[in-house]
């Protein structure tokens, strides 16, 4: 039986468990590691098709690697793409995918709540080499509208918002892009396929940090784009010229990863939305940014474009800075840390860590308020979570 020929037909949950893994003939049930950074072959003629490229195979893991690739073929059946190319980190699938499209003098046209890297690649780095990004907000499909010029080659976008939790139209945008022949990337991090697939909506790539929830556990760095033949074949060719490649350690992890992202996603979203509804309540939250609450302005929206709202959450307490940080440092449970997509809770006070390069004026423009705390919520039992959080709120709210 071989693995990909029912593919078609399979849903989503099942293509995460069987996609992508081509057995050999040593005729494992589970998917291999091939740590070789090269392969070997039978006689010169043979050696030199490969590396002209005249016949398929391997010849060296910055270009090919069967474990990248059992990956690469998985993301590709969730995420509905053609092609996917696996890369170092997200951030590298990022760098990989502007060097393969832009040129000095194009534009990136981007919303502004963006992952604090991906804003220091595109303004400091790729603004060395004549490629200029523009800013706007997120939900607001006029301000795209307006501010789309002649020169503006890629769209990019990350929904839901982190830690605001705002959400892009992403048919909208991919209209918007096609009319000005420009792509369409949206950065799945927060959803993952599992809860939203880009494509099916209109996008032509979708980026990934691996690192994140494709993982799950939060042990290894790793990033990937999805999307067809012809632009992947570019991304590619940075992937393996430049060398921006995927370790096949790190890919065996995210495979195993995949196989489990439906179950953790539901059980993540459960947590979050549970965990969302008794802050909403809580004497010392003034206000809970969550897609999955009926009174977030787009909620009908995300309803809509996702199959689930995730697990990415901001709060605000009362007495600013103090109070946040109040509420934080009573936690016993939840890690204080910026990374999330983990089964372990984290906990993260934006305006001091993740945004704290920003401006007083910036932070305000951006919504990040002095007493906004962020939780990816994790596994853990809900109850636990509930009360770490419970011992700092309620000593604040009687404070
Ligand atoms: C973490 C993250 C990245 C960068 O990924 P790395 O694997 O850390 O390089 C990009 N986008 C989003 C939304 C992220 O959360």
């Amino acid at each position: 039986m071989h693995n990909d020929s029912q593919q078609d037909e399979w849903s989503l949950e099942t293509l995460a468990i069987r996609a992508g893994h081509q057995r050999t003939f040593e005729q494992e049930h589970s998917e291999p590691i091939f740590p070789t950074s090269s392969f070997v072959y039978e006689s010169a003629a043979e050696a030199a098709r490969k590396f002209g490229g005249k016949e398929p195979g391997n010849v060296y893991s910055r270009f090919t690697n069967p474990t990248v690739h059992t990956f690469e073929r998985r993301l590709a059946a969730l995420e509905g793409g053609e092609r996917c190319v696996a890369t170092s980190s997200g951030m590298a699938a990022i760098l990989s995918t502007a060097l393969a499209l832009l040129s000095a003098g194009d534009e990136i046209l981007a919303s502004r709540s963006l992952f604090g890297s991906t804003v220091s690649l595109f303004d400091k780095y790729l603004g060395k080499f004549g490629i200029t990004t523009r800013y706007v907000e997120l939900s607001n499909l006029e301000a795209w509208e307006a501010a789309i010029t002649s020169k503006t080659r890629l769209l990019f976008a990350e929904t839901p918002s982190n830690p605001l939790s705002e959400i892009a139209d992403i048919p909208a945008l991919a209209a918007l892009a096609k009319q000005h022949n420009a792509l369409l990337a949206i950065d799945n991090c927060f959803l993952t396929p599992a809860l939203q697939q880009p494509i099916a909506l209109g996008a032509d790539l979708v980026i990934h940090s691996a690192t994140k929830y494709l993982d799950g556990q939060g042990r290894a760095i790793g990033g990937a784009v999805v999307g067809k033949h012809d632009v992947l074949e570019e991304i590619f060719g940075v992937v393996r010229t430049c060398g921006p490649c995927l370790s096949p350690f790190n890919a065996w992890i995210f495979t195993k990863g995949l196989e489990t992202l439906s179950l953790r996603m539901k059980a993540h979203c459960e947590n979050a939305m549970a965990l969302a509804r008794w802050l909403d309540q809580h004497p010392a939250v003034s206000k809970v940014h969550y897609s999955g609450l009926e009174t977030h302005p787009q909620h009908a929206l995300a309803k809509h474009q996702q199959k689930g709202f995730g697990a990415v959450l901001g709060f605000e307490v009362i007495n600013g800075q103090e109070g946040a940080w109040q509420v934080i440092d009573a936690t016993r449970l939840l890690s204080i840390t910026g990374n999330l997509g983990d089964v372990k809770s984290t906990i993260t006070h934006p305006a001091t860590t993740t945004h704290g390069r920003l401006s007083d004026a910036q932070k305000e423009a951006a919504g990040i308020s002095p007493g906004l705390i962020r939780v990816a919520v994790g596994l853990e039992s809900q109850q636990d979570i509930q009360h770490d959080l419970a011992r700092g709120l309620d000593a604040l709210a009687a404070s």
